[in-house]
């Protein structure tokens, strides 16, 4: 018989988790205002808020680390990681952040002014936030059919290129960059296609701007080519790689997801004067050139990482997990963002809780039944993290409410994937009974889900 699917690695060290009783979770969540931000970790059974530093680190990643060399300047880890980046994106300069959001502020501090407009497909929630309080606009050109939680296309990520091509018409002096997200998480870790990126890059081409990927997990979105887009089967994840960033100007990069470290980010890019401009803001918002916020041991295993990611068996093992769960959900009857994308799966939260009206967050509201019911913890991905409108001040109800269970790499086995499953079906079986969202009662101006304080609603 043909042997069935299974991990490419096995496992080497462990860590405890804890259950814990329902009385104990509703307590707790009250004390987080309903907010699962506010939960101390170890109040949580299995935590699927972020694979954003979460996932486990490999032998060989852990090695690294201790031959890191922690020099001010010119350390040999920082061009470890320079020569890993390089080898894999093709981009020549290297400027070592923090995490992604810090190569985010160091790189728009350079390219953004007032009254700027950065389209793109969906700006992550940091992204959107640096374009904002700049107080220029991100404006999402995303494929209509991504809003279209049940349609079936194999590149919902993609941009639209009409849409973008209308920017560009009626306001391409006030557009600094392009910018793709790659996956596209906002639209439910969705990927890009080949095709799309080199359309962009024509487009860009011919008014004159430059394209930047937001490439978090632009390793997934690389398996995706492989695996979904024709042309791509016999090609390696590397090569895939390099031709995805060869249509693109430069890439800001959140290590802590596709390189698989616990904290980390990057820039890098082929424009000289955008390099010499960052490197200028880099020392002052993040530290030396050769470092930006990371010791030396961290780009060490970075550098792993990178390689190691951009390898088909690990990147299969992964989004085979994330597939494996949405086969649950399909066999339960929940209605998830189709089809399953690179590293969570995101519940179509209004479709599920029905008697919820929007104005009372369906998706958040699910996030805490979930964790009332398990101790699982998922995140928001819906109303609130949208913000209100910097303008009207008005909620923004025009994208989707879901609710992302993110999967850590490399970290849960697929037992706890059937108690996830189990869990959020014995939510759906009682969906009817349901009926109360949640109320703000205090919020921030900007990337409020992180500290917003709920209530039930009465
Ligand atoms: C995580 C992420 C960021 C921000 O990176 P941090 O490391 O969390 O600061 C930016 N864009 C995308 C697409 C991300 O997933």
């Amino acid at each position: 018989m043909e042997l069935p699917f299974a991990e490419s690695w096995k496992i080497k060290m462990i860590e405890p988790i804890r259950k814990s009783t329902r009385q104990e979770r509703e307590q707790w969540m009250k004390e987080a205002h309903y907010n699962v931000f506010q939960l101390s970790a170890d109040r949580v059974y299995i935590d699927l808020l972020t694979d954003s530093g979460t996932g486990a680190m490999s032998d060989r990643q852990w090695a690294a680390m201790m031959v890191g060399d922690e020099s001010y300047a010119g350390a040999s880890s920082f061009y470890q990681m320079k020569d890993a980046v390089t080898r894999i994106t093709g981009f020549e300069y290297v400027l070592p952040t923090h995490q992604g959001r810090g190569a985010e502020n160091v790189l728009f501090s350079c390219l953004i002014k007032e009254g700027d407009i950065c389209p793109g497909n969906s700006h992550f929630d940091t992204t959107k936030g640096h374009i904002e309080m700049r107080k220029a606009f991100a404006v999402d050109c995303t494929i209509d059919e991504a809003k279209n939680t049940q349609l079936e296309i194999p590149f919902k990520g993609n941009v639209d290129i009409n849409k973008l091509e209308a920017v560009l018409k009626k306001d391409g002096d006030r557009v600094p960059f392009i910018i793709m997200t790659c996956t596209n998480n906002t639209s439910g870790g969705q990927p890009v296609s080949m095709r799309n990126l080199r359309e962009t890059k024509a487009l860009a081409d011919k008014y004159g701007k430059k394209v930047i990927i937001d490439s978090a997990r632009f390793a997934e979105n690389a398996y995706f080519i492989k695996t979904r887009e024709e042309g791509y089967a016999d090609k390696s994840i590397k090569e895939i790689c390099r031709e995805m960033f060869s249509y693109a100007h430069c890439m800001t990069m959140s290590a802590k997801k596709d390189a698989i470290v616990n904290m980390g980010g990057f820039i890098a890019t082929n424009v000289q004067e955008w390099y010499d401009a960052a490197k200028v803001k880099n020392i002052i918002f993040e530290g030396y050139i050769t470092y930006g916020g990371m010791s030396g041991r961290d780009m060490n295993a970075l550098a792993v990482g990178l390689d190691e990611n951009t390898e088909f068996e690990n990147l299969e093992t992964r989004i085979k997990q994330v597939e494996y769960l949405g086969k649950k959900l399909d066999e339960y009857g929940i209605p998830y963002q189709r089809p399953t994308g690179g590293h969570a799966i995101f519940v179509d939260a209004p479709k599920v809780l029905t008697h919820v009206p929007k104005e009372q967050f369906p998706a958040q509201t699910l996030a805490v039944e979930l964790y009332l019911e398990a101790g699982i913890r998922g995140c928001e991905i819906g109303y609130l993290l949208a913000d209100r409108d910097p303008i009207t001040r008005q909620n923004r109800f025009n994208g989707l409410d879901l609710l992302r269970l993110a999967i850590p790499r490399r970290v849960y086995t697929n037992n706890h994937m059937d108690v996830i499953a189990a869990a959020l079906k014995n939510v759906f079986d009682r969906r009817e009974s349901i009926t109360k969202g949640m109320e703000i009662e205090w919020e921030a101006e900007l990337m409020r889900h992180f500290t917003v304080k709920l209530k039930r609603a009465e």
